[in-house]
């Protein structure tokens, strides 16, 4: 199968390594390390980051369903997983089989879950999810208690945390709204505690809280993209520079790849792909690349990416297709069948990140990413650490 690619991504493992050292450095015990791997590891590969999250001393995971779950526990991972998105109440017997735990705002899912236990005679710990203003998930604070309240009397389940998420703390350097939400965050905690023993492990961080706020990380941070490398935003890159993080370097750990297919030359005035969007203006020399938008290469990028080639850039002529895309390669005259090609990560001295996809395409690193598709090789890398 992996022989027959034509298309693969290289994972960095180390730089994952890195960065969830670099996240756990500005915790204190005793805040666990959850690193979100949802969404296939962000793109990353589900398994290969896992690997490399528990090599580097993840405490727990989160994920955003009950069947990563299940791929994760098959794959022979133990720690602590909690699902962060919806468990249709079908879906409580594979919770309780797999030792999950779960994000609930529900009474029918807890009710769920509940049973489920009961026949296996397991219990499952349970996080109530605040509404403190992203207005997704989430409970008003008397909703969340008249929960709590049904967790503790229904047998097979246990109350173990609050969380919730912030709305607007990477899209801005002002972080007002991100502050009330804390402060609407905490006087729940309070109302909680007062009825209790136990402390709740609360959560609240994902990787801009993680990287900005560490008065706010709480019991569990869950940070997702600044694991894989990728700040989230530029604004947080820059709120973090002005709170002094200077020393605090991501690694992006994605290099996604292919081999040119074809190179042909065309005269001037020939039109390049569906539409006839662009047009030669001098002779020019093409690369067929066997890569599309199928794969996850977003047809936004047409006629304004580049790819790098011998390490230089190539840019895209013509509109991305399904399973193909052209680029110029007039400047580069080796360039031949089979040749590497890189269409995320460093060739040489040059790079394309996924901020500047981003950037083409009109989205985020999170979704370029995200996207590159699952069914393309993740194969792990190991560089050396500088
Ligand atoms: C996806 C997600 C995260 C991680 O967000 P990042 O911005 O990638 O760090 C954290 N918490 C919840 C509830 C999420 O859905």
């Amino acid at each position: 199968m992996t022989e027959l690619r034509r298309t693969w991504c290289e994972v960095d493992v180390d730089a994952l390594g890195q960065n969830l050292r670099a996240l756990r450095a500005l915790t204190s015990p005793p805040t666990l390390v959850a690193p979100v791997i949802k969404s296939n590891a962000y793109g990353h590969g589900l398994l290969l980051a896992a690997h490399a999250f528990v090599g580097a001393g993840a405490d727990w995971f989160c994920v955003d369903s009950v069947h990563e779950l299940e791929e994760l526990r098959q794959a022979g991972f133990s720690l602590p997983i909690l699902v962060l998105g919806h468990v249709p109440p079908a879906h409580a017997p594979a919770l309780v089989e797999y030792q999950g735990r779960a994000v609930v705002y529900d009474a029918e899912v807890v009710d769920a879950i509940s049973a489920a236990a009961l026949l296996r005679g397991a219990v499952v710990p349970l996080h109530i999810k605040i509404e403190t203003g992203t207005h997704r998930q989430g409970l008003t604070l008397d909703e969340a208690l008249q929960l709590g309240d049904r967790i503790e009397r229904s047998a097979g389940v246990k109350l173990e945390g609050l969380s919730t998420h912030f709305a607007n703390v990477e899209d801005t350097t002002d972080h007002s709204f991100a502050r009330r939400q804390l402060s609407v965050f905490e006087v729940a905690l309070e109302r909680f505690a007062a009825n209790r023993q136990e402390t709740l492990l609360s959560s609240i961080c994902n990787s801009a809280g993680s990287l900005l706020w560490p008065h706010a990380h709480h019991g569990l941070i869950r940070p997702g993209i600044a694991t894989y490398g990728l700040w989230p935003s530029k604004e947080t890159y820059l709120s973090a520079m002005l709170v002094g993080r200077h020393e605090l370097a991501l690694r992006p750990a994605l290099t996604w790849k292919t081999q040119i297919a074809q190179v042909k030359s065309v005269t001037a005035g020939a039109a390049v792909g569906y539409g006839c969007s662009f047009r030669a203006t001098t002779e020019t020399r093409l690369a067929i690349l066997p890569v599309g938008y199928y794969d996850g290469y977003d047809r936004g990028l047409s006629n304004l990416a580049h790819v790098l080639v011998h390490g230089q850039r190539a840019p895209l002529r013509g509109r991305v297709c399904m399973n193909m895309t052209m680029v110029d390669v007039t400047h580069i005259p080796a360039a031949k069948m089979g040749d590497e090609v890189v269409l995320l990560g460093v060739q040489g001295e040059e790079r394309v990140s996924a901020e500047q996809l981003a950037e083409w395409a009109s989205t985020i690193n999170y979704e370029i990413t995200t996207r590159i598709h699952e069914s393309i090789p993740r194969i792990a890398r190991r560089s050396s650490l500088v």
